[in-house]
Parts: C-alpha cells; sequence; structure tokens
C-alpha cells in the first residue's frame, strides 16, 4: 500500500492508551480492523436496524451490512487518493457500534430517557464501545484502538461530552471538538462514504419494501439521470436489474467524484503531513454539484421514505419498547445482567445495557417484563 505523505502511518500512530507491544506481521491499525471483526458488538449489528426493522424482510440492509458497504466504499476512495485503506476499514466497520436497537427511533427514546443523566449519542456510545464496555483482554477494557481509529469513530460529540472525554484523556478523541479542528483524512472519508452508502441502499431498500417507487425516485435529479440513462442503453431490461444498475451507476460517480474533487483539494492545499491536514478545512468532499444532488436526494429520503407512515408506526412502537425497558431496569436493575445490575452509576448503566440490545432481544426483554408483545414478526 502506498501512503500519501498526508495519509495517517502506522508505523507514526498516536498509539493506545494502555501500551501493548508493537503486531509483528500486521500493522497497527490492521490490528485494531481485527479487534473490531472479532468484538461482540460487531456481531450483534446483523440484529440492529438500519432503516427497516430485522424481521420485515431478509434482504433488507442491517447495521452489519451497512457497514461492510461502508468499508468498501471507503477503501475504494481511499487507494486511489492513497489514504490508509486499513484505517479506514477499521473505522468504518466500528462506526456503528454505538447504536442502539431500532436505528434512529432508538437512540431518540434512549436520549430522551437519559435527558436527565448526561444524555444519550451513538456516535460517544461507538467510542465507549470499544474503549470500555467490550471486555474480551486481560489487561484492560475494550478494545484498546489506536488514536487514529478512535478519533474517526467519535465522529460527532457535544461541547459537554468533549470536555468530559478531555478531563479523562487531555489531548485526546475529544479535543477537536473544542480546538474546532478536523480530524484525520481517513475519518473524514468514513463520513462521506457513510453518506454515499445510506442513500443508495436505501434507495434499494425503499423500492424493494413497496413505500417508495423508482419512479418516485427518478424525479430525483441524481438518480433520475443515472435511472434515465440505464433506461436509454438497455431499453429491454425490465425490473429490478434497472434499478441495481441505476444505483451502481450512481455508486461509481460519486466515487469518482469524491476522488476528483478531494484530489484537486489536496493538490491546492499540500498538507506536509497528517497533522497538517487536521488543522485545515475539510478537504474529502465531493464537487459542489455532486454535494448538492446528494443533498436532494437526502431530502426526498426524508420526506418519502424515513417519515413515511408505514415506518414512523414502527419508531413509535420502537420508542415506546425503549422507554419501558428503561424503566424497568431503571427501578429493578437486577432485571439486569449481573456486571450491568452491580454497576453504581444505574441510569449510564441501563443505557448501555439496552444500547447494547439487538432489536430482537429487545422485544423479548420487553414481553419478559411488561407481558406485552410489540412488534411482533
Ligand atoms: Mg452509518
Amino acid at each position: 500500500m502506498t501512503l500519501a505523505p498526508y495519509a495517517c502511518d502506522p508505523a507514526r500512530t498516536r498509539g493506545r492508551r494502555h501500551p501493548e507491544a508493537a503486531p509483528p506481521t500486521r500493522t497497527e491499525f490492521q490490528r485494531d480492523r481485527d479487534r473490531i471483526v472479532h468484538s461482540t458488538a460487531f456481531r450483534r449489528l446483523v440484529y440492529k436496524t438500519q432503516v427497516f426493522l430485522n424481521h420485515e424482510g431478509d434482504l433488507f440492509r442491517t447495521r452489519l451490512t451497512h457497514s461492510i458497504e461502508v468499508a468498501q466504499l471507503a477503501r475504494s476512495i481511499a487507494r486511489p487518493l492513497e489514504l490508509n485503506e486499513d484505517l479506514v476499514e477499521a473505522i468504518a466497520l466500528a462506526h456503528d457500534l454505538g447504536h442502539t436497537p431500532f436505528g434512529h427511533a432508538g437512540q431518540d427514546a434512549l436520549n430522551a430517557c437519559m435527558a436527565e443523566h448526561g444524555g444519550f449519542e451513538h456516535n460517544l456510545q461507538s467510542l465507549r464501545v470499544v474503549d470500555k464496555l467490550e471486555e474480551r483482554y486481560p489487561d484492560f477494557d475494550g478494545l484498546n484502538l489506536c488514536f487514529e481509529t478512535r478519533e474517526g469513530i467519535l465522529k460527532h460529540c457535544s461541547r459537554a461530552n468533549a470536555l468530559a472525554l478531555e478531563r479523562g484523556e487531555p489531548g485526546g478523541v475529544g479535543r477537536r471538538f473544542l480546538d474546532r479542528t478536523q480530524p484525520g483524512l481517513e475519518a473524514q472519508l468514513c463520513n462521506l462514504a457513510d453518506e454515499i452508502a445510506y442513500n443508495a441502499h436505501d434507495i434499494d431498500d425503499g423500492v424493494r419494501s413497496g413505500l417508495i417507487t423508482i419512479e418516485q425516485v427518478a424525479q430525483v435529479p441524481l438518480f433520475g439521470r443515472h435511472h434515465a440513462a440505464t433506461v436509454r442503453e438497455y431499453p429491454q431490461m425490465q425490473g429490478r436489474r434497472v434499478l441495481y444498475e441505476a444505483i451502481r451507476r450512481m455508486l461509481s460517480a460519486q466515487v469518482y467524484d469524491a476522488i476528483d474533487a478531494t484530489q484537486a483539494a489536496l493538490e491546492r492545499s499540500r498538507p506536509a503531513d497528517a497533522d497538517a491536514a487536521r488543522a485545515l478545512p475539510p478537504l474529502v468532499r465531493f464537487s459542489e454539484a455532486a454535494r448538492a444532488e446528494a443533498a436532494q436526494l437526502k431530502s426526498f429520503l426524508f420526506q418519502d421514505l424515513y417519515r413515511h407512515p408505514r415506518v414512523t408506526d414502527t419508531t413509535a412502537q420502537a420508542q415506546e419498547v425503549v422507554r419501558e425497558l428503561f424503566e424497568r431496569y431503571l427501578a429493578q436493575p437486577q432485571e439486569m445482567q449481573a456486571g450491568f445490575a452491580s454497576r453504581q452509576d444505574t441510569p449510564r448503566a441501563v443505557a448501555d445495557y439496552i444500547a447494547g440490545m439487538t432489536d430482537r432481544y429487545a422485544l423479548r426483554e420487553h414481553e419478559r417484563l411488561t407481558g406485552r408483545r410489540l412488534l411482533a414478526g
């Protein structure tokens, strides 16, 4: 792998919070990726909702397949830019580890439950998972990942949370939210790859679900252009292949646009190394035109898919499940597994416990504790 001077170099990592000997055959970032793949939280992603609940169909994206798609796109963009592919893969595979069951509905409900106790934020939770909650190693909690991987996982952070992080780890991953600087280019890239991935796969899942039609999405210029070109070139083609081909073309166009626009930004500013890139405005980007088109697609998906009555109906039930679980465990911590039940910081322990659940485990626990079955598959 050829690395540009502004890429994160594993040989010059800012290191791990608990010092460890360098791995003999892998780079530090490959080791991070491998630790993430072997974690319990990673396996749970397969039963966590992306947009559509697990039991609504076997072919919808889950948090796991979404994360794998983000990793694929991020690596495709990283290689020609000579950014660190191993690091983008590690960040992408870990970026959603802190998500609650039931997607954003679950996160919103848990955040509301935690309003008096410091709130709940899924990016910060992803960091908690890799820093504290995974229990696999004899000498430390968490996975003890490199700074660069952790900075990529912490995509957003409130000022209050950044201050708390800074107190525990001066000059650490919270710092940039106080300084208002950027993360490394690999972290910037994962954010963009995340957006490319979900815009594309939510069209696929949305049409598959029947909540939106291909004709409707074709009204959105970004998708419409590739859809029209597909139909022009293959007038006989029918059904799902038209959708797949249009999405494939749209994905490729966005990937190439991001590579070109980022390359141009890098050539203009020529950061000497990874730290110089962190001090500049964001460099990983779409062109202006592509950014505007992606935003249009995103707002279409918001209006017509994420706020579709059938989605919001399940949202309301999912929030009820999370809320009622929270109330029960708060009142009766002994209902949680021993490691959580014995913690002194009960509200946070409850939030960690619920956030770690898969959709179906949360539903089973809810039924056990309340006798009511919601969102039955
Ligand atoms: Mg994501």
